[in-house]
């Protein structure tokens, strides 16, 4: 990282920054001296000149995203010391595993680099910025990848696209930055197998964060007929055949994301005859299925990315979650997500619970979800965590 700037923060604008949140925001600062461009590397000092770190200054609201929280100058093996740490991370959660290959390796701020997310799938890494710091460092990070993975490592493929600020998103596309593996590539997960492609899938190619989730889904599928809504590559489907569901319903609103459930169903050898697919709107699906299913997931994307369409969101969910539990068969389970960041864990819970009223189903809670230990979360960025779930039984 190449610190050029240096930024004086505001009389008491200091305390979030010592406290360990990772981001100043524009009204903080006092003063901006030396070189100070978007994406660079500055200095952060506090109102008497007292170094409090150093980060990526971006022109925007947030204005420095903190890479590290004290008074040294980060080293010229930054970003290979950041890479160890989080593969140590990994490998203390037990990632990779025998039956496991894929895995989150940096999580933004919850690995103390805001604005970098790297996934991991058996020798390939997908590199994905957020902010335009790590576009401009994107060579010297996969550089530390190359030093960090060695010879397991085939290929970082860069894929900022669609998550860069407009303003630095170049006309040419997402890159490889080291090697090129053929796509699909197929990964394990808990000994499931699945196809990542990186180039035309969603995000970096596959949703690793339900990971866990998925596996407590086996629990719940044996003999049961199971819906599986917003299903994307058919994750939860292929759990739930894993686990000897009788059958299993997948329904996206994308023909892709079907075309996709249907390969990593066959991948994984199950009976066509056990599973169906439909490309519809989950809302619509749900309408004319009464007492329908003994198991259902819903896992939409985010209904809300930002504060002020948190309401309509929180409408969504509650309609969402209410058909769903119509759709339930007395007995049944449902698993219920939200990703929404801006729509915190109470917030989530008491949407259900007015889901419930309006269904007039009895409902009790058997499991609190959340994302898996390879998307950690900074105790000192809250923000960080953004997957919910619930697990509930259905009377
Ligand atoms: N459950 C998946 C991830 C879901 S991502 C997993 O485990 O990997 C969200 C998916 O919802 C996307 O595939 C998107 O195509 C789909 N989607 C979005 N709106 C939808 C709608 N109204 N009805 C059905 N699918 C929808």
């Amino acid at each position: 990282m190449n610190i050029q700037g240096k930024i004086t923060l505001k009389k008491g604008k200091e305390h979030s920054i010592e406290r360990f949140h990772p981001w100043i925001f524009s009204g903080a600062i006092q003063a901006m001296e030396g070189e100070v461009v978007d994406g660079g590397g500055v200095q952060v000092v506090n109102f008497k000149g007292k170094i409090l770190g150093y980060g990526h200054y971006q022109n925007g609201s947030i204005a420095v995203r903190m890479l590290s929280q004290n008074s040294e100058m980060p080293a010229a093996d930054f970003w290979v010391t950041k890479l160890q740490a989080a593969l140590a991370l990994r490998k203390a959660s037990n990632l990779p595993s025998t039956t496991t290959n894929a895995f989150r390796l940096i999580h933004g701020e919850g690995d103390g680099l805001p604005g970098l997310i790297v996934d991991y799938y058996d020798g390939v890494a997908i590199v994905q910025a957020h902010s335009v710091g790590m576009h401009v460092d994107r060579q010297a990070i996969c550089s530390a990848l190359q030093q960090v993975l060695g010879d397991g490592l085939k290929t970082v493929y860069y894929k900022s696209q669609s998550t860069l600020p407009g303003k630095v998103r170049t006309p040419e596309k997402d890159e490889y930055l080291f090697g090129m593996s053929a796509v699909p590539h197929v990964i394990a997960e808990h000994g499931n197998k699945f196809l990542i492609d990186w180039e035309e899938g969603q995000k970096t190619g596959f949703f690793l964060d339900q990971r866990e989730n998925r596996k407590l889904l086996g629990d719940f599928s044996k003999g049961k007929k199971v819906l599986n809504t917003f299903c994307y590559t058919g994750g939860f489907s292929v759990y739930a055949l894993q686990a000897g569901a009788e059958l299993v319903h997948s329904v996206d609103a994308s023909e892709k994301a079907i075309a996709l459930t249907r390969k990593n169903i066959d991948l994984n050898g199950f009976n066509p005859n056990v599973h169906e697919c439909y490309a519809e709107d989950t809302f619509d699906f749900l309408k004319d299925k009464q007492d329908h299913y003994d198991v259902i997931i819903l896992d939409p994307p985010a209904f809300a990315k930002h504060r002020d369409a948190r309401h309509q969101a929180v409408k969504g969910y509650q309609r969402l979650n209410m058909e769903a539990m119509k759709a339930i068969k007395s007995g049944g389970i449902l698993f219920t997500f939200s990703c929404s960041q801006v729509v915190d864990r109470q917030l989530f819970y008491d949407t259900i619970v007015s889901s419930a009223i309006q269904a007039g189903r009895q409902i009790k809670v058997l499991h609190h979800l959340a994302q898996p230990a390879d998307h950690p979360v900074s105790i000192f960025h809250p923000e960080g965590e953004y997957l919910k779930g619930l697990v509930l039984y259905v009377a």
